[in-house]
Order: structure tokens, then sequence, then C-alpha cells
């Protein structure tokens, strides 16, 4: 009969805290290791590649065993973070040399992806936010989310699962947090969506002992979700989060809103093709100085405002800095000394604060009086906001001026971070031990004196400490009663005083003592600091957005952009020799073709046709980016603007992101267009970028058609609508609010030059086959499509007749799908083409052009 496994006492301990995290990584500190067993030994050692061993070797059943140095810890934590787990940090929590029996232990963090502050992979200038979710009715989705390195803690409410996924996304949120078996559903949607982790938490008031925080939240369904939160928090981190700020609930339709698809396609802060910054928005307005700052211009381009005061805040000191080129530089440079207060604020709270942080802490507030002087000399009232907030603290500096050690070492356990004369009794220890062997010798001599022996000498062993040591021969001179008798030797007697013991007392432990003394000063100036945790964090907040605007006026002027005017009221949409500025940056302002948008009043939509790659796309997103850029308070690319202010801007621009969704590229153009006319206003930002190229010839047509009708009868929001279907220009005639545009090229010997010349009026002609030639398809090739296309527009005429015809009957597009040009569709690309044709196409089709 098999014996059943008896653990050790260790082993008990360790299985009783695993139960309580089954979905983290233990980490079970054993001396100078953190230990894993059985399962999580087995997946670590392969995760983290290190030696899997086991703990029993001899047993029959040996427990696998795999550990990593404490003092190594943090890379190895990491990387499981990184991987999408959680890690269960469990320390011994009393001294093992006065622990009876088993030494306790406890888990004292638990670490997840969504609460990681310290990681290296961490930018400085991206937030790491952890979000909880609550439903408290049909369409109620409260959210919740907080960095907890910064302290930032926001909550709002949304209508729709959409909507949770836009906010999310928006965020980058790797975790999000359900009450415990509550949203199965929708649990699982956010996974698949958006590959978060998904926690589960029982919210509790207790839990969420942070309650203060949240007393200004008065709805009670946004108020369920922080408390989720904050109970999750909580019992994750087992430590003060007193720098968590107070809950700012905010309302989504007070920002311009754009759902991810949008974002996305607009390349604001990821580039659809590498998923990286550069050839973003973001990197190019990208000019802070700070990590905060950089932190904040990502928010503002999550969140451009929609309210005409605040922008135009914004423009006054974008504008004021632009007037003032040398202060802008003596600013600029005082910025760069400003380290990231909010998240040294964060570390002060959270009690993993170093001296260097301090010293950095200091530094950053030392640039805050010269940062105030140089406003005042450029300060005509628009900074005025924001100068009341810029506070230097001096109490936090005077402190750390007076405690901290300038060349204070990283870690606390090296000693030598606080100043000497910061605390006496540190001095004293710090006294004994440099001054320990100076002083032995002084009293030696002293004492030589004092009884005329001139062999007198202090001595030290480990058992009896220091002692004075006087030969047999001169004991006599001894007057009686001087020292203590403390050991007979053969040829000599050891004395002691309580002097001298007392000093020994004082060398001894001083090294002892002075480290436990300065870990405890230093706490205690720790603990003082965190005081001014709401003052460090605003001042935090308002030299961000300093550094946000005067990036925006570096950026400004180094492209020469200029202000816009923007109105709410006005429908008037005028943009003067506008510029993408990103394709500008790229491209050089040489070759960057400027080109204006005007729309006034009543026009709704602009129908733009041109050929493939001549810029019509580029175009469109260049006014998105515009419209982004000026509601965020910066200048814009162009010669002069004039923009009504948008609350929404729907695209269907690009096909990249269709292949992750794993729907069909029509599928995503439907479902966005969808999204456009049902939730678009007369104040929204409408552009369609070849709406239904993705099905049949005439299925597409329709559907376009259909979709500009709509939007110019229901919707009339500002629309710009590019297309290849040059049919659809004749819709001007019937539709008052329809502008023609089209970009211009030029045939020159049979070669096609673009223009990126926006012209008004329809394209006369479709240059598809021009495009394929550019591209080096074979001559034999293009011939054959030149005679198909002529065939298929004789062929095109003739059902469109009949479409037109059947419309006018029925008084109603009915989508049709096309038999004979769906098929020919199909022949054109690969009937007629030999295999080496096809693979050319193929090959083309997966080159970028
Ligand atoms: P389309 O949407 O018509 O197919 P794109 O907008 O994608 O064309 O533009 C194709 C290329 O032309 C872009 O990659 C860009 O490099 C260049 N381009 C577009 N607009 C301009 C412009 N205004 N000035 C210079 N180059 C441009």
């Amino acid at each position: 009969m098999p014996q059943k496994t008896e653990h050790t006492p260790m082993m008990v301990q360790y299985l009783g805290i695993k139960k309580q995290y089954p979905d983290a990584f233990l980490f079970y500190r054993l001396g100078d290791f953190y230990e894993m067993f059985n399962e999580d030994a087995i997946k670590a050692s392969q995760l983290l590649e290190v030696t899997l061993t086991s703990r029993n070797r001899n047993a029959e059943n040996p427990i696998p065993m795999c550990g990593v140095p404490y003092h190594a810890a943090r890379g190895y934590i990491d990387v499981l973070i990184e991987k999408g787990f959680k890690v269960a940090i469990c320390e011994q929590v009393e001294d093992p040399k006065t622990a009876k029996g088993m030494v306790k232990r406890e888990v004292v963090q638990l670490i997840t992806p969504g609460t990681a502050i310290e990681s290296k992979n961490m930018d400085a200038k991206s937030n790491n936010y952890l979000a909880a979710l609550s439903v408290t009715g049909t369409n109620q989705f409260n959210v919740a989310y907080a960095d907890l390195s910064t302290g930032e803690l926001k909550a709002t409410q949304l209508t729709s699962v959409e909507e949770v996924i836009n906010e999310l996304s928006g965020l980058k949120t790797k975790e999000v947090v359900f009450e415990e078996a509550k949203e199965v559903e929708l649990q699982t949607e956010l996974q698949t969506k958006l590959g978060v982790m998904i926690s589960t938490q029982q919210s509790s008031e207790e839990n969420a002992s942070l309650s203060y925080l949240t007393t200004e939240v008065e709805n009670k369904e946004i108020f369920s979700a922080i408390k989720i939160l904050l109970s999750y928090l909580t019992i994750t981190q087992k430590r003060s989060l007193s720098h968590l700020q107070k809950a700012e609930v905010y309302i989504p339709e007070h920002f311009l809103k754009m759902d991810h698809y949008s974002k996305h396609n607009l390349e604001l802060v990821s580039s659809i093709r590498t998923g990286q910054k550069k050839g973003t928005l973001l990197w190019l307005l990208d000019e802070t100085k700070t990590a905060m700052g950089g932190r904040l211009l990502k928010q503002w381009i999550d969140r451009p405002l929609i309210q005409e005061q605040p922008i135009r805040e914004r423009q006054d000191i974008v504008e004021s800095l632009i007037n003032h080129f040398f202060e802008r530089t003596d600013l600029n440079e005082a910025l760069t000394r400003v380290y990231d207060l909010e998240r040294l604020a964060g570390r002060v709270a959270f009690g993993n604060v170093n001296g260097r942080d301090l010293l950095q802490l200091k530094t950053s507030l030392s640039q805050i009086p010269l940062l105030k002087q140089i406003i005042a000399l450029i300060n005509k009232g628009e900074w005025d906001n924001l100068m009341a907030d810029l506070d230097h603290v001096p109490e936090v500096v005077e402190l750390i001026e007076r405690a901290v050690h300038l060349d204070a070492s990283l870690s606390l356990k090296d000693g030598n971070v606080i100043k000497d004369g910061f605390d006496e009794q540190l001095d004293l220890y710090r006294d004994a031990m440099r001054n320990g062997k100076q002083w032995i010798a002084k009293l030696e001599a002293q004492e030589r004196q004092k009884t005329g022996i001139k062999t007198l000498k202090i001595g030290y062993n480990r058992v009896f400490g220091y002692y004075i040591e006087i030969t047999k021969s001169n004991l006599a001179s001894l007057p009686e009663g001087l020292y203590e008798r403390k050991q007979t030797l053969a040829n000599a007697e050891r004395f002691i005083t309580p002097e001298l013991k007392e000093k020994e007392t004082l060398i001894l432990e001083a090294e002892e003592k002075s480290l436990a003394l300065e870990y405890d000063l230093f706490t205690k100036v720790r603990d003082e600091v965190k005081h001014y945790i709401d003052r460090l964090q605003l001042v935090a907040k308002t030299v961000a957005t300093i550094d946000v605007l005067q990036s925006f006026t570096t950026i400004s002027e180094k492209y020469h952009y200029v202000r816009p005017k923007l109105t709410y009221d006005s429908r008037e949409l005028i943009l003067k020799d506008g510029r993408h500025p990103v394709v500008e940056k790229v491209l050089g302002q040489q070759t960057y073709v400027p080109n204006s948008v005007e729309m006034d009043g009543q026009t709704e939509i602009m129908l733009i046709t041109g050929p493939n790659m001549s810029g019509k796309s580029t175009y469109m997103r260049q006014l998105a980016l515009t419209v982004i850029m000026a509601q965020m308070g910066c200048f814009v690319p162009a010669q002069s603007a004039q923009l009504p202010i948008f609350d929404r801007i729907f695209t269907r621009i690009g096909a990249a992101d269709d292949l992750i969704s794993g729907q069909s590229t029509f599928m995503v153009e439907m479902i966005e267009a969808n999204q456009a006319l049902r939730h678009a206003t007369q104040h929204s930002l409408i552009l369609f970028d070849e709406i239904g190229r993705g099905t049949a010839t005439f299925d597409g047509m329709a559907l376009a058609e259909a979709i500009i009708e709509y939007i110019h009868n229901h919707v009339h929001g500002k629309t710009l609508f590019s297309t290849h279907y040059h049919e659809l220009t004749v819709l001007d005639q019937e539709l008052k609010g329809l502008v023609n545009t089209h970009v211009g090229a030029i045939e020159e010997d049979g070669e096609l030059i673009f223009l990126h010349k926006m012209l008004p009026g329809a394209a006369d002609k479709s240059y598809g086959i021009h495009v394929a030639k550019l591209a080096g398809l074979p001559v034999d090739l293009l011939t054959r499509a030149t005679i198909i296309l002529e065939r298929l527009e004789k062929k095109e005429e003739w059902v469109l007749e009949a479409t037109v015809q059947e419309t006018k009957e029925t008084k109603k597009i009915v989508p049709q799908k096309n038999k004979t040009a769906e098929k020919e569709e199909q022949l054109s690309l690969f009937g007629l083409a030999n295999e080496k044709e096809i693979c050319i196409v193929k090959a083309l089709a997966e080159i970028n052009l």
C-alpha cells in the first residue's frame, strides 16, 4: 500500500499559502532565495530558463523545485508579469533568530500585469492602468481605472460594450477586474477582443478602506466599480495607497470621441504596420522633456476637447510661448531637470523610495521657482491658473536637503543615506565607528600618563571585549581601585573601566545600530514627505501640462503651424493649404503638396475621386489629424484654419486591422459604416475611404450611393467620401450638400504622374491600369486589362441603366449582386493570366507600395 506523503512543516506552510494563490506563481522566501515548488516550479523553470531541481531527491515522490536569488528577483518577476502571469511574493515576517519553530511567512504583495509599477520594461512615458468594471443595469457599464505608479484614479459610465472596448483599448489596459462570478460573458469578450487578463474580486466596504478617496463620487453605480478596483488593490498590494488621488469622474461626451477602429486607423499612438510609436501623431507631437509630460500628451491625444474655452486657453499659452523664444529655451532647460515627480510621489507612498529618489524629488522641486520666474516674464494672464498651481513644496525641499546625503547609496542597507548633523544619536554612532580606533589609542595614551605605566596597553578579544592590560611587574604602581579586575594571566592582569565598556558597546554596536537608526530616520523622512503627496501630485500635473504645451509650441514652430479658429456654432470648414503632419515630416516640406479643404456651412459631403495612390486617403487623414490637433489645443499644419468643433470622428480608412479581428474586410467596413450612420450627429466628422470596395462592383456601388444619401438626408455631419466609383460623381446634381473634388494626375508619354493636388469637380478617368503599370506588371497583362476594361465599361453602362430603372420603380436601392460583373471581375484578375503572372500579382499584393 503506497504510503501517504508526510510533508515537512515547511512544505505544510508552503502548501497552505499556495492554496490561497492558486492562479499566481508563489515566490516563497527561503534564505537568500525565492523558491517555487510543484507545478509552479515546472512552469517557471521553463518560462524563466532556470534549472529545475527537487526538494527531497531521494524520496519516492520528489517535489519539483526551482529558485531565483532574491537580489535578482526583480528581473524574473518582470518576465512573468510581461508574459501575463501573477506573482505572489511571500516573505518571512518574523526574525528567524527569535522565531519559535517555523518562521512565520506571509504574502506581502501580489504583483499582476495591471499593478506592476517597477518593471524595467515599463515605458516611462506610458501609464499602466488597472481597470475594474461593474454592470449595474441594462446599458450601464461602470469603468474605474488607476495607475498605481502615479496615483491617477478615474471613473466613468458607458452605455455599450463597444464603448467599453473603445475606452479600455484607448487606455491600453492589461488587466480588468470584475466582481466575482459576475458578467462572465463580458469577461470572455474582453479577454478575446482586447487580450487582457481578467481578475475577479469580492467587493467589500472593508477592503475598499480607501473610500475617503471617493467621497466626491455621488453616482452609486460608478462607485461600485471604484469599490471593486480599490478592494482589489488593497487585497493585492497590502500597503499604503495614500497616493491614490481622489477619483475623477468624467463624462466621455465631454471629449472628442473616436472609436478604437478610428484611433487605430489614424495611427494616433501606434503605427498600423509596426505597432510602434514611430510614424504616429504621438511621434510627431512628442517633444516633451519629462516623463509626466509624455504620459499626459498621450492622454490628450486620446481625449481631445470639445469646449471652446479650454481649447482657447491652451492655444493662448502656446501662442505666448511662440512669441518668446528665449524664455522658452530657458523653460525647456528647467523642465529637463524635472524628474518623474508623479512616480516619485507614488514610490514615497508605496514605501519603496530610496535616497536617490528623494534627491531627485528635491532637484525637481528646486526647478519650480525657476519655472515661475521664467513664466512671470511672459505671463499676460494666460498663465495665471498654471502659475497658481506651481508649488515648489519648500517643506519637502528643506527636509530632504537637511536629511539626505548627496551621495546617498541606492540601498538603505549600505547606510550612508542620512546626512551628518541630521540626528544627534546617529552622529554619535558614526563617530564611534569612524573614530573607534583613534579613541582607543587616545585612551591608552591618557591612561599611561595617568598611571605612569609606560607598558599599559589596551587590547581586545572576543570573549572579554576591550580591556586594559598591565604586566605583573607594573601592578604595584597601579593605584588601588582605579580599574575593575577582569582576568588574570601568567604574567599580566586585565582590567576594564565603565567608560571603556561604554565605549566598547558603542563601537561594536555602532555599525549595526547606525544602520538600523538610519533606516528608522529614513522611514520618518519618507513618512513626513508622504504628508505632502497631494501637493506633489498637483505640481506634477502642472509641470506635465506646461511640458505638453511647450511640446506643442516646439512642434508648431518647427513645422510652421498656425493657430486655428475654432467655433462650435459655425459649420464652416476652411483649411487653407493643409498638410498631413506626419507624412510631411517623413517626406519633407518641399516634397509635400499642400491641399485645402473648403466646405461652407451648407456643404456636408465632399466626394473625392482620383486614381489609386494619388493621395485621397492622405487627404482625409490630414483633415482628421488636423481636427484632433486643433481640439487638443495645438496649432495645425496649414496656411490658415477655421474649423467647427467636432463631437466625434468616424473613419473607415485602411484595412490592416481587419486581419487581426478575424472578420472579413467587408464586414469590418460595414460595422464601421454602421457605427457612423447610427451615432454621428451634425457635429461629427465622417471619413469614408472607398466604402464598398470590399464587395462586388454593383453591390458596393449601390451601398456607397445609399450611404451617401443617408448621410445627406439624415446625419448631416461633415463627410469626406472617397471612391473609385466614378458613377457616383453625378450625385451632386441631386444632393445640394455634396461637392465633387478629385486628385489631379497627368499622363505624360503614357506614364502617369500624380500631382497629389485636390482639384474641384470629378475626375475624368480611372487610372488603375496605369498604377499597375507603374508597379511593373507584365506588359501583356496590362494590354489585356485595357481590353477587358473597355468591355466592362460597355457592359457597365448597360447594367447601370437597368439599376437606375429599377430604383426608380421601387423608390429604394436594393443592393444586388450582379453575377456577370462579379464573374468578369474575377476573370480579369486570374482567368487570363498564366501561373507566373499570378505569382507576380500575389507577390505584389504582399509588398507595401
Ligand atoms: P490613395 O488613397 O489615393 O490610394 P494615398 O493617400 O494612400 O493614396 O497616397 C499615396 C502616397 O502618395 C502616400 O503614401 C504619400 O507618400 C503620397 N502622397 C499623398 N498625398 C501627398 C501629398 N499631398 N504630397 C506629397 N505626397 C503625397
